[in-house]
């Protein structure tokens, strides 16, 4: 490609919203544009990325069996009253009639109406295992649309689905699948780590992100300095604590605290350590067609972990309460405490189980309760609800755990029969019994994948491509196109190039140096050639995006020179 004859409109201005470096960069260096919010358009060069990731994502899948196929967007939502899911995505959802008045929705990801396609069609045991992908569109009209194309409405994403005959199997394709995923991301130049995710609501240990780590991500995970766990935060576990600071003793009494709210105060005023406190947090647990206040108790020191606790009922989502809103139910905020509690459905963390000297609210203004056992609290439920802290012990080794920050760009899901039984999908065992499938899903964002790659790899002038993602290894350019033999010089090596497979551009362009210079840094090509004053020794300049190292090769090196950088 010429670039005198390529579209590529780059710019000196970032969106106005843009914070995030690939937001900013894709942007002004012409990859994509915005349409609305949370909509993009990819010009030429976004699509060469794009193509790229999916070209290696298939290569990938291939090496695995997996089925390429395509399904229709526009997803009658019959599939989705059957599986439950459209009171569940909420709003995420969108739906629409068409002129017979049918009501559908545009595809957020696929499970029932891939689990549509072999309903009815895979019937027997001897037709599994099964796995099945597409690289489609998807729509979710996300809350909150941002950070370009990492939190897009309108995005792409590989969405593969797999059926199977027993645990077993799903459990030997998971791991296939977690390999390939680990080989795509290392294919395209990505450092990662592969963390455990939290599984919502249906539970189990069979869900697995996949982190680009970035610091702009927005998940935080919780890893050990010393072993390979690591998990989301949202599911991040801690070992047992060693250290226990010294009990205080007393005996259990009602004690007065006048305006002695916070966990803070309330161990000051004791002089005793917030571990020895219970925190309460009351929040709404909103459900498919109803809401309800719940209390969670946890030590003093702890941080409640929303996701946990959210999942401790199977609630859709938590919001907050306000004051007047517990007083209303008759609770006092500051003072609350899970003894003797029935004005509110309470949840407790394993870690409160069975605690002992323990200061808790006493559910009147001013009171708390000192020396309290716990093991009193008898039958009610507990979840582990807190969030691991920097310091805590790794739940696997004697590390300790540590947060980085990272961007999922992968997910991979042990579903068992969650959508096959309520879908009826069915096939005959090898007894001739019928058996809802048992199933995996394994999702990975295409698009957002265009951004982390920008995420992980940028500077202060532009994107720095790796070689798997990049729109055209080389740039060769030539300083100032009326010098004759440079350009004839120029367009000779770009044919070579080219015809070396080595995807070339050459910047043809009228334009300044320094103009050029800038946009070739702006668009980051790994390498480009200045083909300019030196030509005059017969040589010319390669730039090293990636250093800014600036190498000087004689004229007749420049094909083998480029050869070994790209290696
Ligand atoms: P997130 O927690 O970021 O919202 P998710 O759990 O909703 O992600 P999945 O439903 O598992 O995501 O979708 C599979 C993959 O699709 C994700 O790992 C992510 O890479 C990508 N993805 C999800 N939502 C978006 C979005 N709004 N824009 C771009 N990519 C997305
Ligand atoms: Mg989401």
């Amino acid at each position: 490609m010429r670039f005198s004859k390529a579209y590529i409109p780059t710019t000196k201005e970032a969106p106005k919203d843009a914070i995030l470096p690939s937001h900013i960069y894709l942007s002004r260096a012409g990859f994509v544009t915005q349409v609305a919010s949370g909509l993009y358009n990819f010009l030429p060069l976004g699509k060469r990325v794009m193509r790229k990731i999916e070209t290696i994502i298939h290569e990938e899948m291939a090496a695995c069996d997996a089925l390429e196929v395509d399904l229709s967007f526009v997803t009658p939502a019959e599939l989705w009253q059957e599986s439950g899911r459209i009171e569940k995505f909420g709003k995420e959802l969108l739906r629409f009639r068409d002129r017979k008045e049918n009501l559908f929705v545009l595809g957020p990801t696929h499970e029932e109406m891939m689990v549509s396609i072999v309903r009815n069609r895979v019937t027997s045991y001897k037709q599994l295992p099964l796995n099945v992908y597409q690289v489609k569109t998807k729509f979710r009209d996300e809350a909150r649309p941002r950070f370009g194309l990492m939190r897009a409405r309108e995005f792409v994403m590989k969405d593969g689905y797999s059926f199977h005959s027993s645990t077993e199997d799903l459990d030997r394709e998971f791991d296939a699948m977690e390999a390939a995923y680990k080989r795509i991301l290392t294919r395209l130049g990505l450092q990662f780590r592969v963390v455990e995710a939290d599984s919502g609501a249906i539970g189990g240990s069979g869900s697995k992100e996949l982190m680009v780590l970035a610091n702009s991500g927005e998940d935080t995970l919780a890893v050990c300095d010393s072993c390979e766990y690591g998990a989301n935060i949202e599911a991040a576990q801690r070992s047992k604590r060693i250290t226990i600071p010294e009990a205080p003793k007393a005996e259990f009494m009602k004690f007065k605290t006048p305006d002695i709210k916070s966990i803070e105060d309330l161990s000051a005023f004791f002089h005793v350590d917030s571990y020895y406190t219970l925190k309460a947090v009351v929040m709404r647990a909103v459900f498919a067609d109803s809401t309800q206040p719940v209390c969670f108790f946890i030590r003093g020191c702890d941080t409640l972990q929303e996701v946990k606790a959210c999942n401790s009922v199977g609630a859709i989502d938590l919001v907050e309460m306000s004051v007047s809103e517990l007083t209303d139910l008759g609770l006092v905020a500051g003072f609350m405490g899970p003894l003797d509690q029935d004005k509110i459905r309470i949840v407790m963390d394993n870690d409160t189980r069975n605690a002992k000297a323990m200061i808790c609210g006493a559910n009147e203004l001013d009171y708390h309760f000192v020396g309290v056992d716990l093991s009193v609290m008898g039958d009610v439920s507990y979840a582990d609800l807190v969030a691991v802290s920097e310091g805590d012990g790794c739940p696997r080794c004697s590390g300790k755990l540590e947060y980085t920050k990272g961007i999922e760009v992968g997910h991979i899901f042990k579903l068992g029969t969650t959508y096959s039984a309520p879908l009826k999908a069915e096939y005959l065992d090898e007894n001739g019994r019928s058996t809802p499938f048992i199933m995996g899903t394994y999702g990975m964002g295409v698009s957002r994948l265009v951004a982390a790659v920008i995420e992980q790899h940028h500077d202060e002038k532009g994107c720095i491509w790796t070689h798997a993602t990049a729109p055209y290894m080389v740039n060769v350019m030539v300083s100032n196109i009326k010098e004759e033999t440079h350009l004839e010089f120029a367009t000779t090596l770009y044919t070579t190039l080219n015809e070396n497979k080595i995807e070339t551009i050459l910047d043809d362009r009228k334009d300044r140096f320094g103009f050029k210079m800038s946009d070739a840094e702006l668009i980051g090509f790994p390498f480009t050639v200045i083909v300019g004053k030196e030509m005059e020794n017969d040589q010319v300049q390669i730039m090293v995006r990636k250093s800014g190292e600036m190498i000087t090769v004689a004229t007749h090196d420049v094909v083998q020179k480029l050869k070994e950088l790209i290696g």
